[in-house]
């Protein structure tokens, strides 16, 4: 039976958490197939015996350790096409994110395999892989399974559970690897994190939530400035991170972090289930929405129904003007 390989990311020491995800999920679906999932790394002298011999507790049996550049796509690619030629792994899961599309984009060209994206769960049918994907909107949910002898399962971030299963260290494997001419072409210039990565939204008294009805990234300039007349933190709806507006340290729900503030201030935000499940413990919930039939308004304790861009800066003015400030 054809095993899993994951793609890890990591940076200056640190295992990526969505990864990690991706290596429990695999590890799940490698024991009802019957088989062993197994990591591949890139990078250099941080990535210790020691480090890497941490992803057993995640499920993983062997990391496949290759030396070369971290954050690129292709010389990943290059390694991962190798140890499935070498060792025949069956299936290549990603947790998700740009680099993890590139990458999984690029394997499945080059072993001519299929690919799902944005996927949020993965079952076993009769033996193998079927990868459930959200569509239109989310409204449904198309299912794929895989032809040939790779199938390519890339995830949407933090869809994979990170689950820690208690095993022993994996076995380090180092893959010698001569990269293709085109691979290192690309250099890193640098790495960092996003605006705001390093707000601790979970402490904040009070949060100002924004939505897409903010139209665009600057929109949560608005939320910035009242949330700062406050004294609060900033915290964001799935659907503007993905659209790359805010960063995904600030994101409330399902897959992203779960509050329960004196305030929450929802600007701009439907009130998806997926959303609710992440602030609905908040003490006092407020809802400025133009749509007096969206959802949010079922569970809030005031709505606002009106244009949140002549609302917030009121409010701004108001609260500033109250403190004095
Ligand atoms: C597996 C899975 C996991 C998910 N996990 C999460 C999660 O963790 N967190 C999360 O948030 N979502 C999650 N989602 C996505 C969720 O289903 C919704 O798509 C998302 O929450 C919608 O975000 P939104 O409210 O910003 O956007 P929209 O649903 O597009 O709502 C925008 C709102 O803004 C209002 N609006 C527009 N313009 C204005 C204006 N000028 N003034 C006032 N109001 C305005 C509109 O009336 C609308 O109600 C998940 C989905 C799936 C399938």
């Amino acid at each position: 039976m054809a095993e899993i390989l994951v793609y890890v990311l990591h940076n200056e020491g640190t295992l990526n958490r969505n990864s990690l995800g991706a290596v429990s999920e695999a590890a799940k679906l490698a024991s009802e197939l019957g088989t062993t999932a197994d990591a591949v790394v890139v990078g250099g002298s941080d990535l210790t015996d020691d480090l890497l011999g941490t992803l057993g507790s995640y499920g993983a049996g062997r990391v496949f350790r290759a030396a070369g550049p971290e954050g690129l796509a292709q010389p990943v690619v290059d390694v991962m096409a190798k140890v499935i030629d070498e060792h025949g792994h069956g299936y290549a899961i990603f947790g998700g994110g740009l680099l993890g599309f590139e990458i999984g984009a690029g394997l499945a060209a080059r072993k001519q395999a299929g690919v799902t994206m944005e996927v949020t769960g993965v079952s076993v049918e009769d033996g193998k892989l079927v990868a459930e994907r959200p569509i239109l909107g989310d409204s449904q949910i198309s299912r794929s399974k895989y032809r040939g002898d790779l199938g390519i399962i890339i995830g949407r971030i933090n869809a994979f559970e990170v689950r820690e299963s208690g095993s022993g260290p994996a076995e380090v494997v180092d893959v010698e690897i001569e990269y293709s001419p085109w691979s290192t072409k690309a250099t890193m210039v640098q790495r960092g994190e996003q605006r705001g990565a390093d707000v601790n939204i979970e402490d904040a008294k009070i949060l100002v939530a924004g939505g897409r009805g903010l139209g665009k990234a600057e929109g949560f300039e608005l939320a910035e400035a009242l949330a700062n007349a406050l004294g609060g933190a900033v915290a964001a709806t799935r659907a503007v991170v993905d659209a790359g507006w805010y960063p995904y340290a600030a994101q409330i729900g399902q897959t992203g972090k779960t509050v329960s503030p004196k305030l929450y201030l929802a600007a701009g935000i439907s009130g998806a289930i997926q959303h609710k499940v992440g602030m609905q413990s908040s003490e006092n919930i407020v809802a400025i929405n133009k749509d007096a039939n969206a959802p949010i308004f079922e569970f809030s304790d005031l709505g606002i129904v009106g244009d949140l861009n002549k609302i917030l800066p009121r409010l701004t003015e108001a609260v500033k003007a109250k403190k004095g400030s």
